[in-house]
Formats: C-alpha cells, sequence, structure tokens
C-alpha cells in the first residue's frame, strides 16, 4: 500500500501510539490502514457419491481443478458465500450446507471456510472462471491436476471422513516450513485427536 486512500498522501509504516506492530500510516489525515486476512468461503457439492470440481479458466492455476469457493463479499454471509461461488463457477446450485472444514493460511493471510452441500440438481454449467465443470467418483478425481493445496488436503479430507461414516468440524493449517514450500498439513479434530 502507498498512497491513502481516504486523501491520497504518501504512506509509511509505523507504529501507531498503543499498537505493537507496523501498519501502514498517513501522517495528513491521521488515517491508520489496517490488513487483515481474507475470508475465503466454498464447498464440496456432493451428488450420489460424487463431487463436483471446476476446471479454471482464470490465472493462478489456469487449466487446474478445483472446488467452488472465493471471496466472501462484505454484507455476505459465509452459506450464502458459498451458495453465490458455486452458482457463479459452476452454474449449480446447493443446498444442506454444513460447516465442514476451515483452514488458517497463516502466510498469504487467508482463512478457509468449506462447507459439504448437497447438489440439488444436475444442471450445471461452467461459469466465466471456469473451462469445465464435471462430477468425479474418488475413483476419478485428477489429483496430479488439483490447483490448491487447500483443495485437494479438503477432498482426501473428505474421502476419507466418508469412508469412516462421519464428517466432524475440524481445522486445519496450510503453509510453509522455513520458506521451502513443504506442506505442513495438520487437521485436528474437536476432540483434538489426529486423523
Ligand atoms: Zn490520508
Amino acid at each position: 500500500m502507498r498512497f491513502c486512500s481516504n486523501c491520497g498522501h504518501r504512506l509509511h509504516l509505523a507504529i501507531p501510539p498503543g499498537d505493537d506492530r507496523s501498519r501502514f500510516v498517513c501522517d495528513a489525515c491521521g488515517t491508520v490502514h489496517y490488513q487483515n486476512p481474507r475470508v475465503v468461503v466454498g464447498c464440496i457439492p456432493e451428488h450420489e457419491r460424487r463431487v463436483l470440481l471446476c476446471r479454471r479458466a482464470i490465472e493462478p492455476r489456469h487449466g487446474l481443478w478445483t472446488l467452488p469457493a472465493g471471496y466472501l463479499e462484505n454484507g455476505e454471509t459465509l452459506a450464502a458465500g458459498a451458495e453465490r461461488e458455486t452458482r457463479e463457477e459452476a452454474g449449480a446450485r446447493i443446498g444442506e450446507l454444513a460447516p465442514y472444514l476451515m483452514f488458517n493460511i497463516c502466510h498469504i493471510s487467508q482463512i478457509y471456510l468449506m462447507f459439504r452441500a448437497g447438489l440439488m440438481d444436475v444442471d450445471f454449467a461452467a461459469g466465466r472462471e471456469s473451462l469445465e465443470v464435471k462430477l468425479f467418483t474418488e475413483e476419478e478425481i485428477p489429483w496430479n491436476q488439483i490447483a490448491f493445496r487447500v483443495i485437494s488436503e479438503t477432498l482426501k479430507t473428505y474421502f476419507h471422513d466418508r469412508r469412516r461414516g462421519s464428517f466432524p468440524f475440524a481445522i486445519g493449517d496450510i503453509g510453509t516450513a522455513a520458506g521451502d514450500g513443504r506442506f505442513i498439513g495438520a487437521i485436528a479434530g474437536l476432540d483434538g485427536g489426529k486423523r
């Protein structure tokens, strides 16, 4: 961030009085520009033992597969955001949303919330951001063509839970270790148990 969105003056980094970390501060109008994590909301649309994936028509990861997900809008509930993203990217309507997995992705300041959801019908079609949209059985999932780690982790956990017959809510961390890009995926259920 370089310029104040309030008055246009150049910003600098400083620790405001009473704060404990650097913020973008405007000397001209006194505005402190706080930056906080963004919420990404999405779902696993289910239909007769299959899940709906979208092949991305946009960068990053153009041509790879993902679940419907995107940034939550202001004034929108989490469930409404998941429904909207599914409609926009997959032309699909979902119901029976159940909160399922939350991920901290601290190195890019994102929080993911993924619902499980039922597909209302099979009348779906690729939206503007998708090349194609398709239902996959577990055996058909293109594991080496999944766009993001958070998505492959979501799918792995989902199929694991499905074999066990229960889908407990869980929070996981996705990050890089010492900048080497290694995946640290830890999913802890509410009982503290590792899956
Ligand atoms: Zn200003």
